[in-house]
């Protein structure tokens, strides 16, 4: 079997003394797809921000190509070279184009020659349907647009591991399927992907693996199937009934 992109070993964070992730192990495999669900609230985007360095854990280890990068020696800067990491808000520097924001991260972090650059930028902005917007400032470009172009911003490192973190919960309903489209396009070119998403129809779609987080535990994972059609919690019953309720599932 081959090794994990991503490790993580009984990983606890606490906020004061809110203990808002807890006793987290899993782990993602190359090209593989690992998504959490769960109310809001749960720890999923402190999960995502621990793993990409942002918030520091308590206690355990998260493993990245088998780095150790949760040691107190490793520099975070050089850690996020490594992964993209997308949020629910959009990311875009207002003031700088398209074409701008998608090679600051290569050009600047990673000291790519701008003409190089731009080449990977407007090849990227091209296969995703974009290259017409490359000159344009985001307050242009509809929501959809605007996530899709921080989708490409952060494929412009070559990230290992890409985070996603409820991209599509600001977007109007009718754009959020155009941004999906985008993740399934990756996913099905083997990027390496952890997500946190409320579209279980997508989570359906793309994941691997499926956990369940409550009050910042995995409590149940599996098979999206299992998990979806299956579950054996009576607390992640409890969740897929609201949302049932809600006419999101
Ligand atoms: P989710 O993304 O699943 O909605 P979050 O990870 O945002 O959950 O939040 C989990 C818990 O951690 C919540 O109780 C939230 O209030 C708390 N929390 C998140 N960030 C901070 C912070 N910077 N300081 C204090 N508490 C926080
Ligand atoms: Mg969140």
């Amino acid at each position: 079997m081959s090794q994990a992109v991503l490790q993580l070993e009984k990983v606890r964070k606490s906020f004061g003394s809110e203990v808002v992730l807890e006793d987290i192990s899993f782990k993602v495999l190359e090209h593989k797809a690992t998504v959490f669900i769960g109310a809001s609230g749960s720890g999923k985007s402190t999960l995502l921000r621990c793993i990409n360095l942002l918030d520091q854990i308590d206690d355990g280890q998260i493993l990245l190509d088998g780095q150790d990068i949760s040691a107190a020696d490793v520099n975070p800067d050089e850690v996020r070279k490594k992964l993209g990491m997308v949020f629910q808000s959009f990311n875009l520097f207002p003031h700088m184009t398209v074409l701008e924001n998608v090679i600051l991260a290569p050009t600047k972090v990673q000291k790519v020659a701008k003409e190089k650059a731009i080449d990977e930028a407007l090849e990227l902005l091209n296969k995703f349907g974009l290259r017409e917007k490359a000159d344009q400032y985001p307050d242009r470009l509809s929501g959809g647009q605007q996530q899709r172009v921080a989708i490409i911003r952060s494929l412009s490192r070559h990230p290992r591991l890409l985070l996603l973190d409820e991209i599509t919960s600001a977007l109007d309903p009718v754009l959020v399927n155009e941004v999906l489209s985008t993740v399934r396009d990756l996913k099905s070119e083997g990027m390496t992907m952890v997500l946190a998403t409320h579209e279980m129809g997508f989570a359906k779609q793309v994941a691997d693996e499926l956990c369940y987080l409550h009050q910042g535990r995995i409590l149940e994972w599996g098979s999206p199937k299992k998990i979806l059609e299956n579950p054996k919690k009576v607390e992640t019953k409890e969740f897929l009934r609201r949302l049932h309720q809600a006419g999101r599932l």
